[in-house]
């Protein structure tokens, strides 16, 4: 097995260094602008997140920066890439980061507010060189479809860790994605036990998926996408004002907004 999984992590380290997308926050080692990549990355695609990620960096480019700007111009700046509250959290990492440093493992970094594992391993692997995997899901599928093991044991044990981290997702994201497989151009497909085979899941029937404007996560937005450029909530004949309250609740409890005597407005 170990000879299969290096055979193959061979592989597809060789396939990376002729494939791989030429993406902004890979030609860097800072922590910040990693992070800003990966917490956009989280809601939003490659081609679309890549102008936003490049007029951040300039607007607020470092941790400090982020730290001391206004919220209202950080939710105004996310309009667009999901969920807000992800903006919220990421500047209050960088609050701390501001104060005490960048913490260097992803046990550290995972103390951070909002920083989940994926998103702690990402830095911790691209920013400080940690030997430690990124598990997203494209790389769980992966490591699930080869069956050479966990992704923890698929990482190599020497300085390719972090390019293997980069290789594995782009893997998942380009070939062996989750309901277009593309087995035949796979580097890894001499040892995968599911290459040729694998079931793609079905999807759920189009009158039973749930349109975006029907959800609250759009009301959300709505929301704070009004208060952030100081325009009037949504009228009732386009949103229902109980679907308004339920969305302001939500973004209350949150702490993206508070309600004061003049109406709802942006937390600070
Ligand atoms: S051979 Fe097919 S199933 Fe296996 S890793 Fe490659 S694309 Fe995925």
């Amino acid at each position: 097995m170990s000879e299969q999984r290096a055979a193959a992590r061979d592989a597809v380290l060789a396939w990376y260094a002729d494939v791989a997308r030429d993406l902004p926050w890979r030609r860097t080692g800072d922590p910040y602008a990693i992070l800003v990549s990966e917490v956009m990355l989280q809601q939003t695609q490659v081609a679309r997140v890549v102008p936003r990620y490049e007029d951040w960096l300039d607007r607020w480019p470092t941790a400090g920066d982020l730290a001391a700007a206004d919220r209202r111009d950080v939710l105004a700046a996310w309009v667009g890439l999901g969920y807000n509250s992800r903006a919220v959290r990421l500047q209050d990492a960088c609050a701390v980061v501001a104060r005490d440093g960048w913490p260097r493992t992803a046990k550290g970094l995972r103390a951070l507010p909002g920083i989940g594992p994926y998103t702690a391993a990402a830095v911790a692997s691209f920013a400080f060189g940690e030997r430690v995997a990124a598990v997203d899901t494209n790389v769980v599928r992966i490591s699930e479809r080869l069956g050479l093991g966990a992704p923890d044991e698929l990482l190599p044990d020497d300085e390719r860790a972090a390019t293997w981290n980069q290789a594995a997702m782009e893997l998942g994201a380009t070939v062996c994605r989750a309901r277009v497989v593309a087995c035949d151009a796979c580097p890894a497909a001499a040892w995968c036990r599911s290459a040729g085979a694998v079931a793609i899941p079905e999807r759920a029937p189009r009158g039973s998926r749930v349109r975006f404007q029907d959800t609250d996560r759009y009301v959300r937005g709505r929301i704070v996408a009004a208060l952030t450029r100081d325009e009037p909530l949504p009228a009732e004949a386009e949103i229902p004002a109980e679907r308004l309250d339920r969305a302001l609740d939500a973004l209350v409890r949150d702490g993206l907004v508070v309600r004061t005597p003049d109406g709802p407005a942006i937390a600070s």
